[in-house]
C-alpha cells in the first residue's frame, strides 16, 4: 500500500462502511471508517442536475457524500471520491488496491488485450474498464460494466480492472474477497513468471563521489530552500535509468500527485568541477520549469540512481514509495507490450483536480517553521554535554541532523531522544573518530545521501586533560591537538568538499575562552584553541570564493554540564589550582570570574549559532559568549 492509495468497504443493509480519505489502507482500524447512507451514495449517479463545470460538479458530489455520513467523528472527515465505486458493487465486502501486479496488465499497452487473455479462474468474473478520468466518469463507467457484464453472464461481475488505475475485488464474505484478489495476482504472477527473460543481473554500485557531487548541487539550485533530497533505493530502476524514462508521462493518477507527472533528467556532467556540476544541474532544472512550469519532485542523474525531493519525511516516503512502486509496476508491464503512460489530457485532469489536491494536502506533511527549517546540520561530539544540546537546540529550529561521535551507546541514545520529540528521521547517527579523516568524510557523505546536502558543519568535539607543563605527558598533549585541531581541520575540510557544490554552507568550531587567553595547568587546551582561531580565520579566506562561512564560537565555562559539576569533574580537579578549596569554593571562584555572575549554557551557544546561521557579511569571527568574561 503506497501513500495510502486503495479503498475497503463492508456494507449492511442501507448502511455501508467505508475508509475515510486520510487513513491508509496499510494501517486502518475501526476508527478510520466512516458510515454512509447508502441510498444517498448510489442517488449520486441517479441525478442529472450535475453542474457542468467539473470542479464544481465534483464540489457537488463531495457535499452529497458529506451529508450521507452518519455520525462523522469530526465535520471533516470525507468519505473517499471513490464510495461511488464500492456502492456500485452488489457484494457485501469490496477490496480495492492499485496493486503492483494488477497495474502490471492495467498500465499496459495491451491492457485489455492481455486482460482477456489472463487464464483467471472460473470464480473470478472480472470485467475490464478502460482508463477514464476518475470521479463521475469513473463511476458512470463502472456502472456501466457490471450491466453489461450481468447481461451477458446472467450473474454479476466479482472482480475488476479498472485501466491505469487497480483492481477491485467483491464477495459476500470477507475471506472471499481475499481470495479473489489472491488468485488475479498469482495469475499474473504465473505469467510474469512466464514472461521473464533471463537476464544477468548487475549489482550496480554506486558512485558516492558523483552523488557527493551533484545531489547538493541539485538540492541548492531548487526553488524551495527546506527541501531535502533523498535517494529512492529501488532494483528496479537499475535497469530502467535512462533518459527515455524521465521523457515518459506518470504510469497512473496517484504517481502525478506523489511524484509529479515527470520526473527531471539530470546528465553527467563532463567533470566533477563545481562549476561543471553547478552548470549542468541548473540547467536541467531551469529546462524543466520552463517546461512544465512547476518544481520537479524525482530526479533522475544519469550513471547514479532516482532521487526523490520534498520539506518533510512524509513528503520524501510517499514520493520515493511511489515512484519506486511505479518502476516496479513498469517491470510488471513487460509481458503485455511495456507501459503505457497517461496522455497529456489525462494527466492534466489529474493535475488540476481539486480533489487529489486535497488528498495530496492530507498525505503531506506538516511543514513547520524554524529558524533552521529544513538545514542540514552535522555535529560531531553530539552523543552527550555541549554537543548533545547543541543538537536539541537545532532540531526543536528545525534542523535535519548527522550526529558524530566516537560513543555509540551515547549516540544512539541522543538519536532515539530526538527522533522521539521531532518524529522519525530527523537525525540519523554515524560513529566516527574526529582524528580520521576517511570517518568524518563518512559522516559528510552520509548528510548527502540521507538529506542531500550539508547545511552547518559543527566541529565540537573535544578533550580536555589538565596538568602542569612538568607532568603533562608528551602523549596525553598530542591527543587533545589531535581532536581539538586536527579534529576541527578535517571536518572543515570534508565539510567544504560538500559545500562547495552548493556554493553555500556554516562551518562552526566550538571553540572556546580558552582560545583568547591562556589557561593554568590547559597548555594543550588552550594551544588546541588557539590554533582553532588560526583555522578558522585561514579557512575562511580559502573558502570565500566557494560561498562558505567559516566562524568560530567561544563559550565561557558550562559550570552546570557534567564535565564540571560530575564527581572528579573540574570542580573536584581544580581543587589542587585553589589550595585544595572545597568544590564549592571552586565553584564560586568560577562564577565571580564571569561579569555577569553565572556559567555559560548550551542555549547561550544555539542563539549564537543561529545569529552566524542569519547573518551572511560575516566571516573569520570567533564570537565571545561569555558573559562578558572575554571581550578580546
Ligand atoms: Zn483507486
Amino acid at each position: 500500500i503506497i501513500a495510502g492509495g486503495g479503498n475497503t468497504s463492508v456494507k449492511l443493509g442501507e448502511r455501508m462502511w467505508i475508509k475515510a480519505s486520510g487513513h491508509s489502507l496499510a494501517t486502518i482500524g475501526p476508527e478510520g471508517f466512516l458510515e454512509l447512507r447508502m441510498p444517498e451514495v448510489l442517488g449520486i449517479l441517479a441525478r442529472k442536475d450535475w453542474s457542468a463545470d467539473r470542479d464544481e460538479r465534483e464540489a457537488q458530489i463531495v457535499r452529497v457524500l458529506l451529508n450521507a455520513r452518519v455520525n462523522p467523528p469530526s465535520p471533516n472527515v470525507r468519505p473517499s471520491v471513490e464510495s461511488t465505486l464500492h456502492a456500485l458493487m452488489p457484494q457485501a465486502f469490496v477490496l480495492h488496491t492499485h496493486g503492483e501486479l494488477a497495474n502490471g496488465v492495467t498500465c499496459s499497452r495491451k491492457g485489455e488485450a492481455a486482460f482477456r487473455r489472463l487464464p483467471l479462474p472460473r470464480k473470478v468474473r472480472a470485467v475490464w474498464i478502460p482508463y477514464v478520468d476518475p470521479g463521475m466518469p469513473l463511476a458512470q463507467a463502472l456502472a456501466k460494466a457490471l450491466k453489461g457484464y450481468q447481461a451477458k453472464h446472467g450473474v454479476p461481475a466479482n472482480t475488476v480492472f479498472m485501466g491505469k488505475h487497480g483492481i477491485l475485488v467483491a464477495a459476500d464474505e470477507a475471506a472471499e474477497a481475499d481470495s479473489l484478489m489472491q488468485a488475479c495476482d498469482e495469475t499474473i504472477r504465473g505469467e510474469l513468471r512466464r514472461g521473464a527473460r533471463k537476464r544477468r543481473t548487475e549489482i550496480q554500485v554506486v558512485d558516492r563521489d558523483l552523488e557527493a557531487a551533484v545531489v547538493p548541487a541539485l538540492r541548492s539550485l531548487l526553488p524551495d530552500p527546506t527541501w531535502l533530497v533523498r535517494r529512492i533505493e529501488e532494483p528496479a530502476l537499475d535497469a530502467l535509468l535512462s533518459k527515455d524514462l524521465a521523457s515518459r508521462a506518470a504510469l497512473l493518477p496517484d504517481q502525478v500527485v506523489y511524484c509529479g507527472t515527470f520526473p527531471l533528467w539530470v546528465p553527467r556532467p563532463r567533470s566533477l568541477e563545481p562549476e561543471v556540476v553547478r552548470a549542468a544541474a541548473g540547467e536541467a532544472l531551469q529546462r524543466f520549469v520552463e517546461k512544465h512550469a512547476r518544481a520537479p519532485q524525482v530526479y533522475l542523474i544519469e550513471n547514479l540512481g532516482a532521487y526523490a525531493g520534498g520539506a518533510t519525511e512524509k513528503d520524501l516516503r510517499n514520493t520515493s514509495e511511489m515512484f519506486a512502486s511505479a518502476m516496479r509496476m513498469t517491470v510488471n508491464t513487460r509481458p503485455f507490450g511495456g507501459p503505457n503512460p497517461l496522455t497529456k489530457r489525462e494527466y492534466a485532469f489529474i493535475d488540476t483536480w481539486n480533489v487529489e489536491q486535497y488528498r495530496r494536502g492530507l498525505a503531506a506533511g506538516k511543514s513547520a517553521t524554524g529558524r533552521a527549517q529544513g538545514k542540514v546540520a552535522l555535529i560531531t561530539g553530539a552523543g552527550q554535554g555541549v554537543g548533545k544540546e547543541i543538537a536539541e537546540g537545532l532540531a526543536e529550529e528545525g534542523a535535519r541532523l548527522v550526529l558524530v561521535d566516537l560513543n555509540s551507546a551515547t549516540l544512539n541514545e541522543t538519536v532515539r531522544e530526538i527522533n522521539a520529540r521531532h518524529g522519525a528521521g530527523r537525525a540519523v547517527a554515524v560513529q566516527a573518530n574526529v582524528a580520521m579523516e576517511e570517518d568524518q568524510r563518512a559522516a559528510a557523505r552520509l548528510a548527502v545521501r540521507t538529506f542531500g546536502g550539508l547545511d552547518i558543519a559543527i566541529a565540537n568535539a573535544g578533550i580536555l586533560k589538565a596538568y602542569k607543563v612538568t607532568q603533562f605527558p608528551a602523549e596525553a598533549w598530542r591527543s587533545i591537538i589531535d581532536v581539538n585541531l586536527v579534529g576541527a581541520f578535517l571536518l572543515a575540510k570534508v565539510a567544504a568538499e560538500v559545500m562547495q557544490y552548493q556554493r553555500s554552507g556554516d562551518i562552526i568550531q566550538i571553540n572556546s575562552k580558552s582560545g583568547k587567553s591562556g589557561s593554568k595547568y590547559n597548555s594543550a587546551y588552550a594551544a588546541s584553541k588557539f590554533g582553532g582561531i588560526g583555522l578558522v580565520q585561514s579557512l575562511a579566506l580559502d573558502l570565500i570564493e566557494d560561498g562558505i562561512r567559516v566562524n568560530a564560537i567561544c563559550p565561557g565555562n558550562f559550570l552546570d554540564l557534567p564535565l564540571w559539576s560530575a564527581p572528579g569533574g573540574l570542580f573536584d580537579q581544580y581543587r589542587a589550582k585553589y589550595d585544595n578549596a572545597t568544590r564549592e569554593e571552586v565553584r564560586r571562584i568560577y562564577e565571580s570570574k564571569v561579569p555577569m555572575g553565572r556559567g555559560c549554557r548550551v542555549s547561550d551557544v544555539v542563539r549564537a549559532i543561529l545569529y552566524i546561521l542569519e547573518q551572511d557579511y560575516e566571516t573569520g569571527q570567533a564570537y565571545n559568549v561569555t558573559g562578558g568574561q572575554e571581550m578580546r
